[in-house]
C-alpha cells in the first residue's frame, strides 16, 4: 500500500504581505481536506477535486469564487483535471458562473469523449449534472480590476505589450492565487488538478494553461504528476507540466521541478511556478516568481506549508 500524499498551491506571483497568513491558512485547509479523502482509501482524483473545491470556494484565491476579471471586467474561469492511472484528463475554459469549475472538468473527463470544452455550452453540461451556479465576480476583484484599468489608461502599464515585464513589474495585479493540487492515493495512483480565473485584464476569449493537459497539469502513474502556475503562455509554449513529469523518469520530484524552472528561466524568463509529485510520493516545489504559496500533507511529515519567495 502506498503512502497517501497531497500537495496543493495557492498561486505563484506577488503575494502582498498582509495576505500571507490568510493564503497559507487556505492552502492548509485544502491540503487537509484532500488528505482526509486519501486516508479514507478514496482515489487521488477525488482528493485533488476536493482540495481544489476548497480553494475555489475561498475568495482569497483566483479560482472559482474570487476569479480575476478580464479586460471587460468579466470572469472567464479555466480548470483542468487528469488521472495518472488512465491518462484520461480534461479541461474546461471561459466559464462565467459555474461555482466549481474543477467539478465540471471532472464531468468532461468522465462523461464525454473530449479533452477540452469551452464557453456557454459546457456550462449547460454542468447544469445538466446539477452543478451549482454562483456569481464569481466579487467586489474585491472589481476594485482590483478598476485600479488596473486606471493604471492602463494613465500609461503606467503597457497592456500586454510585453507580458513578462508587465507581470514582473505589476504582478500584484496580473497573476497569483491560481490553485492546483497533486495527490497519490493508497493504491499508488496519481492525479493532478488546477483552477484559475486566469491573468487579469486578459483579452476576452483568452484561454490559459490551466485547462491544457501537459501545460497546466499532467499526471502519469509511470512518471509522476505536475501542475504549473504563473504566465500561462509560457507554460503552454514550453509544455512545462509534461516536461516536469518526463524529468521524473530519472529525477526526484524536487530535482525535476527545479530543473524545469531553470529551463523556463533560460528560455522564457520569469513568471512561473511548478509543483511536482513523483512515484515514491515525494513532492517538489520550484518557482521564479516573487512568491509561491503551498501546503502538503503526508503521514510521515504531517501538514506543512510555506509562502516561499524573495520578499
Ligand atoms: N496560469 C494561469 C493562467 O495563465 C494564471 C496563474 O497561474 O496565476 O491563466
Amino acid at each position: 500500500m502506498a503512502n497517501p500524499t497531497i500537495i496543493v498551491h495557492g498561486g505563484a506571483g506577488n503575494w502582498p504581505k498582509n495576505k500571507h497568513a490568510i493564503g497559507l491558512s487556505g492552502v492548509r485547509k485544502a491540503a487537509t481536506r484532500g488528505f482526509q479523502i486519501l486516508q479514507q482509501g478514496r482515489s487521488a482524483i477525488q482528493a485533488v477535486e476536493a482540495a481544489v473545491i476548497e480553494m475555489e470556494d475561498n475568495p482569497i484565491f483566483n479560482a472559482g469564487k474570487g476569479s480575476t476579471l478580464n479586460f471587460e471586467g468579466n470572469v472567464e474561469a479555466d480548470a483542468g483535471i487528469m488521472d495518472g492511472k488512465t491518462l484520461r484528463g480534461a479541461g474546461v475554459a471561459l466559464l462565467h458562473q459555474v461555482k466549481n469549475p474543477i467539478s465540471l472538468a471532472r464531468i468532461v473527463m468522465e462523461k464525454t469523449d473530449h479533452a477540452l470544452l469551452a464557453g456557454k455550452t459546457v456550462e449547460r453540461l454542468g447544469e445538466a449534472y446539477g452543478l451549482p451556479k454562483a456569481n464569481l465576480r466579487l467586489p474585491e476583484r472589481i476594485r482590483q480590476w478598476k485600479q488596473a484599468r486606471r493604471e492602463l489608461e494613465n500609461g503606467s502599464i503597457k497592456y500586454f505589450s510585453r507580458n513578462l515585464k508587465l507581470v514582473h513589474d505589476k504582478g500584484r495585479l496580473f497573476l497569483g492565487d491560481t490553485v492546483g493540487a497533486l495527490a497519490m492515493d493508497q493504491r499508488g495512483n496519481l492525479a493532478a488538478a488546477d483552477s484559475t480565473g486566469g491573468v487579469s485584464l486578459k483579452l476576452p476569449g483568452r484561454i490559459g494553461d490551466s485547462p491544457i493537459l501537459g501545460a497546466g497539469l499532467y499526471a502519469d502513474n509511470k512518471l509522476g504528476a505536475a501542475t504549473a502556475t504563473g504566465v500561462g503562455e509560457i507554460a503552454m509554449r514550453l509544455v512545462v507540466s509534461k516536461a516536469a513529469c518526463d524529468e521524473m523518469q530519472s529525477l526526484t520530484a524536487q530535482r525535476a521541478a527545479s530543473k524545469t524552472v531553470r529551463h523556463v528561466t533560460r528560455l522564457a524568463g520569469r513568471g512561473l511556478g511548478i509543483l511536482s509529485l513523483d512515484r515514491e510520493g515525494r513532492y517538489g516545489i520550484a518557482h521564479n516568481t516573487l512568491h509561491l504559496c503551498w501546503a502538503a500533507e503526508t503521514k510521515d511529515k504531517g501538514l506543512v506549508s510555506q509562502m516561499v519567495g524573495s520578499r
